[in-house]
C-alpha cells in the first residue's frame, strides 16, 4: 500500500487537483460487456501508474460506474463488488483507495437518481467533501461520463483505450471533451 502523501499535490491548469471521479469499465479496466467474473478483470495500461501518483498526492478519488447488468438480472451487486475488489487487489493501493463508490444498478429507462449521465453523485460528493468543482475532474470513456461531469460543473476528460473503435467521437467533439489514450496520458499531458 502506498501511503506517503506528496505534499506538493498535483497541479492542473494552475489549481491543485482535489478530486478525481473515475468510470470503471473502459477507463480503469478493460471493457467487457456485463463483466461479473473477478478472474476476468484486467487493468488498462497506465492505470496503476496514474492512480499511484494521484493517490500519493492525496487527491480524493471516487469510483462512479453504471451497472445495468444488475437491473437486467444478469448478475448481482455482490458480483459488482467482487469485480471492484479484484480491481483494487490488482492496483495494490489499498482497499480504501476510493473515498466513495457509486454503483448505479438500474437498467436504462428505469428511474434512477444516480445512473450516469445523472450528475447527482458528483454533486453530492462535492458538497459532502467541500470540493471546489473547478478543482475536480471526471474521466471516462463514454458520453454518459462526460455528460455527468459537465452537468455537475466539473472538468471532463475522455480516455480512448481502443483507438480503432473510439466511443462516440462526434459526441465528444460536440461536448468539447479532449481525449487521451490512457489515464496516464491525461495525467502527464494535463497535469504536467
Ligand atoms: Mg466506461
Amino acid at each position: 500500500m502506498e501511503s506517503n502523501p506528496d505534499a506538493s499535490g498535483i497541479s492542473v491548469r494552475g489549481r491543485v487537483l482535489e478530486a478525481l471521479f473515475l468510470d470503471r469499465d473502459g477507463t480503469l479496466i478493460v471493457h467487457e460487456p456485463y463483466l461479473h467474473d473477478p478472474d476476468r478483470v484486467v487493468l488498462l495500461p497506465g492505470v496503476r501508474e496514474a492512480l499511484t501518483r494521484v493517490h500519493r498526492a492525496g487527491v480524493k478519488m471516487f469510483l462512479f460506474t453504471n451497472q445495468s447488468g444488475v437491473g437486467r438480472g444478469m448478475y448481482t451487486l455482490a458480483d459488482v463488488a467482487a469485480v471492484n475488489r479484484r480491481m483494487l487487489d490488482l492496483l495494490h493501493l489499498g482497499h480504501d483507495l476510493f473515498t466513495a463508490t457509486c454503483i448505479a444498478p438500474e437498467a436504462p429507462g428505469e428511474t434512477s437518481p444516480y445512473r450516469k449521465p445523472s450528475p447527482r453523485f458528483i454533486r453530492e460528493m462535492l458538497a459532502d467533501h467541500r470540493i471546489d468543482a473547478a478543482a475536480a475532474w471526471m474521466v471516462g470513456d463514454s458520453p454518459v461520463d462526460w455528460e455527468a461531469g459537465l452537468a455537475a460543473g466539473i472538468n471532463v476528460a475522455a480516455v480512448v483505450p481502443d483507438p480503432a473503435a473510439p466511443k462516440a467521437p462526434e459526441r465528444r467533439a460536440d461536448l468539447g471533451v479532449a481525449a487521451y489514450p490512457t489515464l496516464l496520458d491525461w495525467l502527464a499531458q494535463v497535469c504536467g
